[in-house]
C-alpha cells in the first residue's frame, strides 16, 4: 500500500505496523472540507449519507451480511476512520479488518402503513445516532424483512469516505457477491484498484497552473450569486446545518427531448441542465454574471483503474456563466460547455483555493448553490440480473450549501433540491423546481430563442402575481368629483365642524360658502376648465377653502409652498403659462403677496374678501378625466415634473380609503405640505367622510408641545405622516397625549421596524398602517396593516389597493418569480395621465400594460418583491432617488442646477445621514429645513442668479 513515508512521523500513537493499520493519508481538500463541516455542526445530520432500496428474491441475511464483508475487504474507503485531534493536520487511517454492523429487524407481521412509518422512525433514529468519526468503518447496514421475499435494506455512510459513484459501484459489488456466493460460486470480481492509489495521485499532482487558471475564471468576482428571495415565512428553528430535501420529475418523454435536442447540438444533458440553471440565478440575482457550484467526478482519466476505485474523489468547483440576453440559448449552452471542459483540468482544485483567486473578501463565501449532476448510472440495471432485484430506492444526502440541486437522470429526470429550511422555504423551493421545469421544457422544444425570452414563470405562478394577487376590482360608489361630495356634506350636515386650526373654525357650510365666494372670483379672473390656478398660500384653514375653490371652478390646483425658492414658483409658472398661453391665475393670502411673482399679473388675494355670493359661476360637468390638480415633483433633468391627477384618480384615490380602513373617521390631522401629494390623502378623506379637518400651522411639527396639544383638543382620530416624523412624535408627545388615535399611517418612505415598535408599545390602541405611492399613483398604490406578528418578517407595504394593479417585472417587463426582486409597476384607476407638457418623461414612465386591457401602468423606480402572502416588501430605489422627510429629491435635479452655475463645471449631490435611522432623526431634529432640502434651495438660487 502507498504509505506516504512523512506521515509515519505525525502519526502519533499510531504505529502503521500496529496490526489492524493499514495505511495512513492525509485527506484531500473536499475530505478537509467535508470534515470541518461535520465537526462545526456535529448533530446536524451534514454529510451523514442513508441509502434505502427494496431488494426482492431469495434472501439469506448471513450470505447478504458476508457479501458485504467482503466488498469492505475489497476497498480501503470501507474500511477508514479519521483522526484529528492534536495533530496539525487531520489524517485517515485505513484499517486491515473490520466487521460490517449489520442489523436484521423483522417487520412481517406488521401492515404496510406501520412498515413506512417504523421505517421514517428508524432512519430518524439512525441519523441521530451518526457516526463516530474515528472508528471504522463508517457505514452500517440494517435488513429488514418484510414478508418472505421482499426485504427492505438501510445503508448509513459518511461522505468522507464515498462519493454517489462509489456508491453505486459498492452496491453492484455486494450484489454480485451475494448471488455468486448464494448459488454456491465463487467471486466474479477482479481485484479492486486501491483509493490510496488515488491519494498518491493527488499529493503529486500539478498545483502550479491552478491559480492562474482560477484567478482567469473568477476575476471580478466579488460577491457570491444568491437567490435574493422573500424571507421565508418559516419560523427560524432547527439544528444549525439541518436540511430539507424536496424532489421533482421532468417526465422521460422531456428528458428524451432534452437529450436529443443536447445531442443535435454536440451538447450533454448536463450542460443543458446547468445552463438552465445559470438562467434562473442569473433572473432571480438580477445579473448577467452569475456563479454557483457545480460537483466534478474529480476522477482523474490518466489514473489507471479509477472508475473501478471506491473513495471520494468528487470536488465541488465554481462555474461561472456570463449571460447575453440577445445570444441564441446554444450558443450560450456551448460557452458554457467549453468552460466545463477547461476546467476538467483542474477538477482537484479546493474549493478555498478557487475562493482566493476570486475577488471575493476574505470570510465571505463564493458558492450559494450548488448543482450536482449524478453522471453515474442511476441504477444499475445489471443487478437485476443479480438475483435480488433492487426498487424504490431512497437516497437522502445533506451538503453543506444553503441550497444544492442533485439532478438524477433516469427514467425520468429527477431534480431534488436539499435546502437550509432556514435560508428557504418549502413553498419558495417547490416554485424554484416548477421554474426549472418551465426552462427545460422551453429547451427541450428549441435551443434556438435568445437566453433572455426563455420563460421561467410556470401559468399558476403567473396567474396567482398578476389576477390573484391583483384582484381589486370594487365598485366604490358612482363617481363624483370630491369637491360636490364635500358640498353635499354642507347640506347633510351644515353645522358640523368641517375645518380647524384650532382656533379658527369652519362648519360645513361657512367652508362651502367660502369656497363658492372664491370659486367665483377665480372664474371671474379667468379659471375654468382645462386651466390650472396656483395656489401659494401657508398651510392653512384658507389653503383648504383655496384648493376646494379651485376644483369649484373646474380648474386644477397647482400647489406652490411659498417655504420653496422663487425659482420653483418661476418654473411652474413658466410651465403653466407656456401650455396655457395666457397668464395662470395665483390665489394668495395677503401677507404672502409681495412674495408672488412680479410676472404674475392674475392674483386673486384669499382673505379680506367680503363679496356677496354670486351665484351665477358657470356649473361645468367635471368629467372623470378632468385634471383636479398638477403635483410638482423632483426632476431629474433639472426641472421639476408636475403629474396631472384627474377628478377620476383622485375619486378612486379616497374613495378607497373608505374600504380599507376600518371605523369612523371624526378628525383627520394634515401633517403635510400642501405640495407634496400626502396632503391629498388626509385633505380628501376627511372631507368626504363628513369628518374635521384638523390644520396646523406652518411648521407646527418643530413644537411637539403644541401639536400634541392640538391633537388632545381637537380629539384628532387619524393622521398621516412620513414615519421619521411620526417617531419624533411618539418620543415628544406623553402617550396619554396622544389616546384619541384610533389610526395612525405612515407613508411616503420606509418604515422602519423601530418606529413600528414603538408604536405597538406607546399606543396599543391605535391601528397602525403603512402606505406605499409615488404621486404618479394619486397618493397610495399599496397598503398593509401592520401588526406585531408581521414584524417580524419586516415591515412590508402590503397589497394593492381597490381597483388597482400592480407587477413586479424584470427588465424586459416580464414579471419577476414570487419573492424575487423586481421593479414595481402600478396600473389602474389610481394612476395619473402623465406629466404636464412632458411628453418624453411620461412615454418614459407610463407605458402600455401588457397585462391588462388598454391602460397604462405606472414604472415606479422602486424595487420591491413579492412575499408568499401576496405582500410586497419594499426593497429600495433602482436610481438615485432620495426622500427626505417625505420630500422626493433626484440628486440629478440639485447637480443639474449647480453646473448650471458659471463656476461650477461638475456636481455630485450625496445625501449625508448613517443608515440608522435615529442618525436621520438626530439630523431632523436640530435643522429646521433637511440637508437636502437646503441644498435643493441654495442649488436653485444659485442657478437663479446665474441666469
Ligand atoms: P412621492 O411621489 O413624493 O409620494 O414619492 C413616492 C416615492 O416615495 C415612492 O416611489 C417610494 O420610493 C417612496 N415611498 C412612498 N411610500 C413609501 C413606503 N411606504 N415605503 C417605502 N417607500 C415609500
Ligand atoms: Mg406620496
Amino acid at each position: 500500500m502507498n504509505c506516504l513515508p512523512s506521515l509515519a512521523i505525525h502519526s502519533k500513537g499510531w504505529n502503521v505496523s500496529d496490526k489492524n493499520i493499514e495505511s495512513i493519508h492525509r485527506l484531500t481538500a473536499t475530505q478537509e472540507g467535508i470534515l470541518f463541516h461535520t465537526l462545526e455542526a456535529p448533530d446536524s445530520g451534514v454529510y451523514f449519507e442513508q441509502y434505502s432500496c427494496l431488494l426482492s428474491g431469495p434472501m439469506q441475511q448471513e450470505i447478504f451480511a458476508s457479501a458485504w464483508n467482503t466488498v469492505a475487504a475489497r476497498h480501503g474507503a470501507l474500511r477508514t476512520l479519521f483522526t484529528w485531534e492534536q495533530r496539525s493536520q487531520p489524517l485517515q487511517l485505513v484499517r486491515r479488518n473490520v466487521a460490517v454492523p449489520f442489523d436484521y429487524l423483522d417487520w412481517s407481521t406488521v401492515t404496510e402503513a406501520e412498515q413506512a412509518s417504523h421505517l421514517r422512525t428508524l432512519m430518524q433514529l439512525d441519523r441521530d445516532r451518526g457516526f463516530d468519526l474515528t472508528r471504522a468503518p463508517l457505514i452500517r447496514i440494517t435488513l429488514i424483512r418484510l414478508d418472505d421475499d421482499r426485504h427492505r435494506m438501510l445503508w448509513s455512510f459518511h461522505h468522507l469516505i464515498l462519493d454517489g459513484w462509489s456508491m453505486r459501484l459498492v452496491l453492484s459489488e455486494v450484489m454480485q457477491c451475494y448471488a455468486a456466493a448464494h448459488e454456491g460460486r465463487v467471486s466474479p470480481l477482479q481485484k479492486a484498484p486501491a483509493y490510496a492509489d488515488f491519494l498518491t495521485w493527488y499529493e503529486k499532482r500539478n498545483t502550479k497552473s491552478e491559480s492562474a487558471y482560477w484567478r482567469d475564471a473568477l476575476e471580478g468576482v466579488t460577491a457570491a450569486t444568491t437567490l435574493q428571495t422573500a424571507p421565508c415565512n418559516v419560523p427560524i428553528s432547527g439544528q444549525r446545518g439541518s436540511r430539507t430535501h424536496l424532489q421533482h420529475k421532468i417526465p422521460g418523454e422531456i428528458q428524451d427531448q432534452l437529450k436529443e435536442s443536447a445531442r443535435q447540438n454536440s451538447l450533454t444533458l448536463n450542460t443543458l441542465v446547468i445552463g438552465a440553471w445559470a438562467v434562473l440565478l442569473s433572473r432571480y440575482a438580477e445579473s448577467n454574471d452569475v456563479v454557483f457550484g457545480t460537483t466534478v467526478a474529480g476522477r482523474p482519466p490518466d489514473l489507471e483503474g479509477v472508475e473501478a476505485m471506491a473513495g471520494l474523489f468528487i470536488n465541488t468547483l465554481a462555474l461561472r456563466a456570463r449571460l447575453d440576453e440577445g445570444q441564441p440559448t446554444v450558443e450560450f449552452l456551448r460557452e458554457l460547455q467549453r468552460t466545463q471542459t477547461a476546467m476538467q483540468a483542474f477538477q482537484q482544485t479546493p474549493l478555498t483555493v478557487a475562493q482566493r483567486c476570486s475577488d471575493i473578501p476574505p470570510g465571505s463565501s463564493l458558492l450559494n448553490s450548488l448543482v450536482v449532476f449524478e453522471n453515474f448510472p442511476a441504477k444499475d440495471k445489471g443487478a437485476n440480473k443479480e438475483l435480488l432485484k433492487i426498487d424504490d430506492e431512497m437516497y437522502f444526502e445533506y451538503s453543506n450549501f444553503p441550497l444544492a440541486l442533485l439532478v438524477v437522470p433516469g427514467e425520468d429526470l429527477e431534480i431534488i433540491a436539499v435546502f437550509d429550511p432556514q435560508a428557504y422555504s418549502d413553498k419558495c423551493i417547490e416554485r424554484l423546481l416548477r421554474q426549472l421545469d418551465v426552462l427545460l421544457r422551453s429547451m427541450a422544444i428549441t435551443l434556438d430563442d435568445p437566453v433572455g425570452s426563455l420563460p421561467i414563470l410556470p401559468s399558476e405562478e403567473k396567474q396567482q402575481q398578476l389576477e390573484a394577487w391583483n384582484d381589486t376590482v370594487m365598485d366604490l360608489g358612482e363617481f363624483k368629483p370630491l369637491n360636490r361630495i364635500v358640498a353635499e356634506w354642507a347640506i347633510k350636515q351644515p353645522a358640523a365642524v368641517a375645518v380647524t386650526d384650532g382656533s379658527i373654525e369652519l362648519s360645513y357650510s361657512e367652508l362651502m360658502q367660502a369656497v363658492r365666494r372664491l370659486a367665483t372670483r377665480l372664474s371671474v379672473a379667468g379659471a375654468k376648465p382645462g386651466g390650472a390656478v396656483v395656489v401659494y398660500t401657508d398651510r392653512s384653514v384658507d389653503s383648504i377653502v383655496a384648493v376646494l375653490a379651485v376644483l369649484e371652478s373646474s380648474a386644477a390646483y397647482v400647489v406652490v409652498d411659498p417655504a420653496y425658492p422663487a425659482a420653483r414658483f418661476s418654473l411652474v409658472l413658466e410651465d403653466l403659462a407656456t401650455s396655457g398661453g395666457v397668464p395662470p391665475v395665483v390665489v394668495t393670502q395677503s401677507h404672502l403677496r409681495d412674495r408672488v411673482l412680479e410676472s404674475c399679473s392674475n392674483v386673486v388675494c384669499l382673505d379680506g374678501n367680503s363679496a356677496p355670493i354670486d351665484n351665477t359661476i358657470p356649473d361645468y360637468l367635471i368629467e372623470r378625466e378632468a385634471p383636479a390638480y398638477i403635483m410638482y415633483t423632483s426632476g431629474s433633468t433639472g426641472r421639476p415634473k408636475g403629474v396631472v391627477v384627474s377628478h377620476g384618480n383622485l375619486f378612486n384615490s379616497t374613495r378607497a380609503r373608505r374600504q380599507f380602513y376600518s371605523g369612523k373617521l371624526d378628525a383627520f390631522l394634515l401633517l403635510s405640505s400642501l405640495a407634496t401629494d400626502s396632503s391629498v390623502a388626509g385633505m380628501f378623506w376627511a372631507l368626504a367622510e363628513g369628518g374635521r379637518l384638523v390644520v396646523p400651522r406652518p411648521r407646527a411639527e418643530q413644537d411637539l408641545d403644541s401639536l400634541g396639544a392640538l391633537i388632545r383638543d381637537c380629539k384628532v382620530s387619524h393622521t398621516l405622516c412620513v414615519p421619521t416624523l411620526y417617531s419624533l412624535m411618539l418620543d415628544g408627545i406623553p402617550s396619554e397625549t396622544l389616546q384619541s388615535l384610533r389610526w395612525v399611517v405612515v407613508a411616503g418612505e420606509a418604515c422602519d421596524r423601530k418606529v413600528a415598535e414603538k408604536h405597538f408599545r406607546q399606543l396599543p390602541g391605535a391601528q397602525l398602517a403603512n402606505e406605499y405611492g409615488p404621486s404618479e399613483a394619486t397618493v397610495w398604490a399599496t397598503a398593509a396593516i401592520l401588526n406585531q406578528d408581521s414584524l417580524q418578517r419586516g415591515i412590508s407595504i402590503g397589497g394593492p389597493i381597490a381597483n388597482t394593479r400592480v407587477y413586479v417585472l424584470d427588465q424586459r417587463n416580464r414579471p419577476q418569480p414570487t419573492g424575487a426582486r423586481g421593479e414595481l409597476y402600478i396600473a389602474g384607476a389610481n394612476v395619473a395621465s402623465g406629466y404636464f407638457c412632458k411628453n418624453d418623461a411620461t412615454d418614459a414612465a407610463f407605458l402600455p400594460d401588457p397585462f391588462a386591457g388598454n391602460g397604462l401602468m405606472y414604472r415606479t423606480g422602486d424595487r420591491v418583491r413579492w412575499m408568499e402572502d401576496g405582500q410586497l416588501e419594499f426593497i429600495g430605489r433602482v436610481d438615485h432617488q432620495l426622500k427626505v422627510r417625505g420630500f422626493r429629491i433626484e440628486p440629478a435635479e440639485i447637480e443639474s442646477a449647480l453646473t448650471s452655475h458659471t463656476d461650477i463645471t461638475e456636481a455630485v449631490v450625496l445625501l449625508e445621514s448613517g443608515d440608522d435611522a435615529d442618525t436621520l432623526t438626530e439630523l431632523l431634529r436640530t435643522l429646521p429645513a433637511s440637508d437636502a432640502e437646503r441644498l435643493l434651495v441654495e442649488a436653485e438660487a444659485s442657478r437663479a442668479d446665474a441666469s
